[in-house]
């Protein structure tokens, strides 16, 4: 679901708004190019032809000048004079040899014969009144000629003094104003060859169709608009794309409850810090942080309070963090992930421990009392950690950058080093290491062949006998499981049974046994042997089954044995779960005739007050009693106190773990009913456990 959900998120990051904003600026290059081209084509392409009907004139006069250079025909220069008052002659250096008038023409100028090839003339500006400008656009168009924007203005009403310019006089100044029929003159320049190899220069207007201008005005107007309004369009499409992007990133990469990272955050920032060239020499740690019993907190407080005090912690554990090589996350309800930069465990607990410190006093200021006027009832918080390392990329001697990561992993493994702390709720941290590898590979390996194992009926039945310590006689015995398994070998229930316990699967073994003890059972008895009671051991889990005496009473008659020849253990620590519900269980499984015996007693918690409640049939002193370095006589005053007690409750009692005989001595003395340890007999394959029946009385040699 993460992986799934962490491919669509790296998707949705790979939108290239970059492109966009290139092909954006691409395509407006391109067609601002075109069209502003295109203009500049239209206004040269009629500028031109203007220019051109001018030719003929320019010709003419260049004629006439010619003509008039010679003696008889002088009087053609007052002609000439008159037709064109202002032209100027150069020779073929371009030295000034002839004119009239004043020689306003620029030193610019330009040819504008693209439409007519054979035509010989430039065409300069007339810098008194200057109407063309001359422009150059590089390869395309060398020289080229543009009207002058007084040119253009000039065809509008007359420009206001922007001082005096009231708001409304603002319409005569456009285009509509302008009388679009009247023909503007504009002057210019014109160069022609003469005969001899001389220029001849005259002054002469081009004239212009105000019609034509706004024309061009307009549809120049018109098409720059529409590219701005395209422009616009797409910048809007792109800046929205982007306001999205944000939000999607930031549904997917932010915990909406403390505004940091989330897991799939974590992950991709972890990802990115971690295989930074600048980083691979760097030794990390992930922590897996957990605020123990945060949901008691939740439930005495509130889920807001909770939410508060979870955003507090996240904001001080980023106080602690180094900006930009480390990273925090909030994983679920109350673990976070930290990512930091450690060389060794000493620094690691420094920090955890600063952390711890601050995270501590903060406590005092973030939470809220108890109950309004007792301001003095404030929560501390206990936090658990788990630690796993990532190691420096260096291969050769030389750092590598971190080419892939598996940041689940790592976490995964820092989340196996903190469950080992789960057997307390004080404060603690824990490291993963190779030992806890190991465990973590086994109960995998478990998990995958519990199935077959249970299918192929790999789990066998062994018989612990249990012995009257007086006569030695065997009154009874417990049923242990073992792992035959094709793959490991021989496994004792101490290496699966706490992996099935934790994964549900000890449900399916209790079955099995039950209905392997009764079968057993069922055999001996119809093979005419004599037949004690076999104690079945049946997990807390199950206990939690509201039909479980059904159960046990279907499975056995499914067999056929006598419910007498069964006994049901139960474990001490049951007992502290729903104790009614234990209770119904207990009184059901007495009342179709199955005996209850309390397990490990004396072992954890002091269940003293259970046997008070619960009316169950056999009491088993947990082999505790017998060991560790205590005073002997104190032991012994605990054993024979608590064998008392079950007396008095008319429960029989099994002392466990029995190695020696002044123990069984002792506890033949204080009256104990059953003796079940090393020194009568080890748990044995049932066809042993068959001649121990067999044998009835069994007294172990002396040393
Ligand atoms: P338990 O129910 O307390 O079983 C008694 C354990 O003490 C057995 O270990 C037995 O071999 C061991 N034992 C008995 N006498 C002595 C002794 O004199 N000295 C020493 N050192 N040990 C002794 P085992 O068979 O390894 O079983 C361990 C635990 O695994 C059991 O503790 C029980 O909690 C669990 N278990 C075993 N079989 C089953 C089963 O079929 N179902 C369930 N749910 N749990 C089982
Ligand atoms: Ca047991
Ligand atoms: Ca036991």
């Amino acid at each position: 679901m993460a992986n799934s959900k962490e491919k669509s998120f790296r998707k949705i990051k790979r939108s290239y708004t970059w492109l966009s904003v290139v092909t954006l600026v691409f395509v407006l290059i391109i067609s601002a190019a075109l069209i502003n081209g295109a203009l500049v084509f239209f206004t040269l392409y009629s500028v031109n032809s203007k220019v051109d009907n001018q030719y003929e004139y320019v010709k003419s006069m260049a004629s006439i000048y010619e003509k008039s250079s010679d003696r008889e025909n002088a009087s053609l220069r007052d002609v000439l004079i008159n037709e064109c008052p202002n032209f100027v002659v150069l020779d073929k250096n371009r030295n000034d040899i002839d004119g009239h008038g004043i020689n306003s023409c620029s030193d610019v100028g330009g040819h504008l014969g693209f439409l007519y090839a054979d035509r010989d003339y430039v065409v300069y500006e007339d810098t008194d009144d200057t109407i063309l400008e001359f422009k150059s656009i590089g390869w395309f168009q060398p020289d080229l000629w543009l009207l002058r924007d007084e040119v253009m203005d000039s065809l509008g009403a007359d420009k206001p003094d922007p001082d005096e310019m009231d708001p409304g006089f603002e319409e005569d100044n456009s285009l509509d104003s302008i009388d679009k029929s009247e023909i503007v003159d504009m002057p210019v320049w014109m160069e022609t060859g003469l005969s001899n190899g001389n220029r001849f220069i005259v002054k002469t207007n081009i004239q212009i169709r105000a019609l034509d201008v706004v024309v061009f005005v307009i549809v120049a107007a018109c098409l720059n608009m529409i590219l701005l309004i395209i422009t616009i369009a797409w910048l809007i499409r792109i800046i929205r794309g982007i306001i999205r992007r944000k939000k999607t990133e930031e549904l997917f990469l932010v915990d909406e409850v403390t505004r940091s990272n989330n897991w799939m955050g974590f992950l991709l920032n972890g990802e990115r810090i971690l295989k930074k060239g600048k980083n691979a020499d760097k030794r990390y740690a992930m922590i897996h942080l957990v605020i123990v019993k945060y949901r008691n907190y939740c439930m005495c407080h509130s889920l807001e309070e909770g939410r508060r005090i979870l955003f507090n912690i996240s904001s001080l554990i980023n106080r602690t963090l180094k900006p930009k090589s480390e990273l925090s996350a909030h994983v679920s309800s109350s673990s976070f992930v930290i990512l930091i930069e450690a060389e060794n465990g000493d620094e690691v607990k420094f920090r955890f421990d600063r952390l711890l410190e601050s995270l501590k006093n903060a406590d005092m200021q973030m939470n809220t009392p108890r109950q309004p006027g007792h301001s003095d009832t404030f929560h501390t918080f206990n936090f658990q950690a788990g630690v796993q390392y990532i190691e420096p990329n260096i291969i050769d001697g030389k750092k590598k950058k971190r080419k892939t990561i598996d940041i689940e992993q790592y976490y995964n493994n820092a989340v196996t080093a903190k469950s080992t702390l789960e057997v307390t709720d004080d404060d603690g941290i824990a490291f993963f290491d190779s030992k806890l590898m190991e465990d973590e590979r086994w109960v995998d390996m478990v998990e995958e062949h519990q199935q077959k194992a249970l299918d192929n009926e790999e789990f066998i039945v062994y018989y612990q006998p249990k012995y009257s310590p007086d006569k030695a006689e065997l009154i009874g015995a417990e049923a242990l499981i073992r792992w035959q398994s094709p793959d490991f070998g021989f496994v004792p229930p101490g290496r699966f049974i706490p992996v099935f316990e934790k994964n549900g699967f000890i449900t399916s073994i209790d079955h099995y046994m039950i209905c392997h003890v009764a079968a057993d059972q069922k055999r001996w008895l119809d093979a005419g042997m004599e037949c004690v009671p076999v104690s079945v051991n049946v997990s807390r889990a199950h206990f939690a089954e509201p039909d479980l005496a059904e159960q046990i009473r279907n499975m056995v008659d499914s067999v056929g044995t006598p419910h007498e020849y069964i006994e049901i253990e139960l474990t001490e620590s049951a007992f502290f779960d729903d104790k009614n519900a234990i209770i119904d269980t207990i009184e059901r499984l007495k009342s179709y005739g199955f005996s209850v015996s309390m397990d490990d007693f004396g072992s954890g918690y002091s269940s003293l007050n259970s046997l008070k409640d619960m009316n169950l049939d056999v009491l088993k002193l947990d082999a505790e009693f017998f060991r560790g370095n205590a005073d002997p006589d104190r032991k012994e005053a605990v054993v024979s106190e608590a064998i008392k007690l079950a007396k008095r409750l008319n429960m029989r009692t099994v002392a466990e773990g029995v190695e020696d005989k002044d123990e069984v001595e002792f506890l033949k003395k204080q009256g104990c009913d059953m003796i079940q340890g090393y020194y009568f007999a080890k748990p044995m394959p049932g066809d042993e456990y068959e001649e121990r029946m067999k044998e009835k009385y069994h007294m172990p040699e002396e040393d």
